[in-house]
């Protein structure tokens, strides 16, 4: 099910672990999982992958601040060294960083700055370092092989929060949502690019989830939410490429 090289962003709490958790106890885990984490290794945040590390070969674990082209780079390094000739699978752009506001009086211009670091241009820096690799697994993938995860892909996850139709005085979090449509927008745009390299791509909302960002008062679990967007994640095509759904596959409003 799973492509033989995957690579997730901010993989070490939250969503992100649940992938990798499900990944790796899938029959068919892919032969390289990276999973990405910003603090340094033994780091108190990093010890729920380091437990998984020590008893999967299979997963590599990667240091990476999305805001930080330096640990971009590095990482890029290393993930190339790690995969070589035969590139990149599939790319989540998992990340992610939410405050709360209620009012224009919160708003500060570091605070929007640091929401569309992390969630807008962050995710497009990681795909433009790691488009070489993708475009490896692409030409590699034999010329009958259909577009899709086992070919090369990039999934961003999104958010319903990004949308603009769904702009609402109930649920400010203006930083956050203005961020996440700046992403819908970078992640459509670069899309049509990959898909002429034979990526394909996909905005994906997790649903609300249980987790720090999404807190106690989410009605999904993350082992549901990703085993749905795992669900849709594998039936990416070239058709689906450049869509934002959410992880029962309905296709939501931009
Ligand atoms: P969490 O807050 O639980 O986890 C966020 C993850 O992003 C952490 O691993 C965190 O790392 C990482 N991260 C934050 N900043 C950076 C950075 N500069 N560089 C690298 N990694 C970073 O959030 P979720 O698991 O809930 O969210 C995952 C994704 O899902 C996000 O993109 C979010 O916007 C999206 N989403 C979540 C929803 C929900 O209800 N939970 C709803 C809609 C979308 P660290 O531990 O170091 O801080």
């Amino acid at each position: 099910m799973f492509p033989r090289s995957v690579l997730i962003t901010g993989a070490n709490r939250g969503i992100g672990l649940e992938m990798v958790r499900q990944m790796l106890a899938s029959s068919a885990a892919p032969a390289c999982l990276i999973a990405t984490h910003r603090s340094g290794p033994g780091s108190g945040s990093v010890v729920s992958l380091e437990e998984l590390k020590s008893r999967h070969s299979n997963l590599h674990l990667v240091q990476l601040d999305v805001v930080s082209d330096r640990s971009i780079q590095s990482a890029a390094e290393v993930v190339t060294g790690l995969l070589g000739d035969t590139g990149l699978n599939l790319l989540i752009n998992n990340s992610g960083y939410a405050q709360r506001t209620t009012c224009l009086g919160q708003v500060t211009s570091d605070s929007l700055l640091a929401h569309f670091h992390v969630n807008a241009v962050g995710p497009i820096m990681v795909l433009k370092a790691l488009k070489p690799l993708l475009e490896k697994a692409a030409v590699a993938a034999s010329s009958k092989s259909e577009y899709g995860i086992q070919r090369a892909a990039v999934v961003h996850i999104a958010s319903t929060l990004g949308s603009l139709t769904n702009a609402c005085v109930e649920m400010r979090m203006d930083e956050y949502r203005a961020s996440k449509a700046a992403l819908n927008m970078l992640g459509r745009q670069v899309g049509f690019e990959l898909l002429q390299a034979g990526i394909v791509s996909l905005l994906l909302h997790p649903g609300w989830v249980k987790t720090d960002m999404g807190t106690e008062d989410a009605p999904l679990t993350p082992s549901a939410s990703v085993a749905s967007m795992f669900e849709r994640m594998a039936e990416l095509n070239k058709e689906k490429s450049g869509t934002l759904i959410d992880y029962t596959g309905r296709v939501l409003p931009w």
